[in-house]
């Protein structure tokens, strides 16, 4: 298998990712601001709008990290939720439901209404990350944080609504495996959204990303996290990955249903999007 450009075996480059993870995890995301200039805020924000979590909804976030496609989802379920209990007590009221006091303290009682988002990731020093700045942003409730592996998740099948995976794919060892167990965990009705480096479709854009690829992020990795490899790695990693043709191939071969993508910053990232059904 590959670790970046290099041929190394498939144990090897387990070892070598959780390496790379574990040396980046303290600055991963001051890194992440400075190499994608804020971007990837934005990609992030995009992925939560298309997922348009709903109360109760249960996501299993892989290869989560920090935590930020899980605060994402926490902060819609907060943000959406007056608007939804109001539009539930009109529909109770205009149905004439004999119990809307009871359920509306109910759902007082938990202001995620039920909504919960596990983060798994393999690498516990991500973890240890992601936990520090949960407890320091105040994200104390409907968050687990879980150590397991993308390729053999330690779940039951058919348990969530939602299955994410950001920037991770491309560093699992086996990529089909990985998509298997997304299969297995979700629901019947579940989503899967992977949100990945992908390929650059406008050829000017496509020039000066390879510049300041090669030649800035490795840079950048050097002076703010003293770690050129690490980043020499990731921008490899992103050049292996998979077409968005060839992986929206590789999500429907495990079974996934009205699978399509779309691209962002010109192809720069895709979004692809499965069900299982
Ligand atoms: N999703 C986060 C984000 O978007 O900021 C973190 C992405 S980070 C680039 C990639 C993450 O994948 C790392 O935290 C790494 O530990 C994790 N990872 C790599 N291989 C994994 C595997 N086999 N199973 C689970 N997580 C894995």
């Amino acid at each position: 298998t590959h670790f970046g450009f290099q041929t190394v075996s498939e144990e090897e480059k387990g070892e070598k990712v959780y390496r790379v993870f574990e040396n980046v995890a303290h600055n991963y995301d001051i890194m992440n601001d400075a190499m994608s200039l804020g971007v990837h805020r934005f990609w992030k924000d995009w992925l939560l709008q298309l997922m348009k979590p709903t109360p109760g909804m249960q996501l299993l976030d892989v290869a989560g990290g920090t935590g930020d496609i899980a605060f994402r989802f926490i902060n819609y379920i907060r943000a959406q939720r007056e608007k939804w209990i109001r539009q539930e007590l009109k529909l109770q009221q205009d149905l004439s439901w004999p119990d809307i006091s009871k359920t509306y303290q109910n759902k007082e009682q938990s202001s995620l209404m039920g909504s919960r988002a596990v983060i798994c990731d393999i690498n516990k020093e991500m973890l240890r990350v992601g936990l520090q700045k949960s407890l320091r942003l105040g994200y104390s409730e409907g968050l687990s944080w879980v150590a397991g592996d993308a390729e053999e998740l330690p779940f039951d099948d058919d348990k969530f609504d939602v299955y994410t995976i950001a920037f991770g794919i491309r560093n699992v060892t086996h990529i089909e495996q990985a998509l298997q167990e997304a299969y297995r965990v979700l629901k019947p009705g579940g989503r899967f959204l992977c949100l990945e480096f992908s390929q650059v479709n406008n050829p000017m854009l496509s020039k000066l990303y390879d510049i300041y690829s090669f030649q800035v992020i490795p840079v950048l990795g050097e002076v703010i996290a003293g770690d050129w490899k690490s980043y020499q790695y990731l921008v490899e990693s992103i050049r292996r990955f998979p077409s968005q043709e060839e992986f929206k191939a590789l999500i429907e071969d495990v079974g996934f249903c009205k699978v399509n993508y779309h691209n962002l910053t010109n192809g720069v990232v895709a979004v692809h999007s499965g069900f299982k059904l």
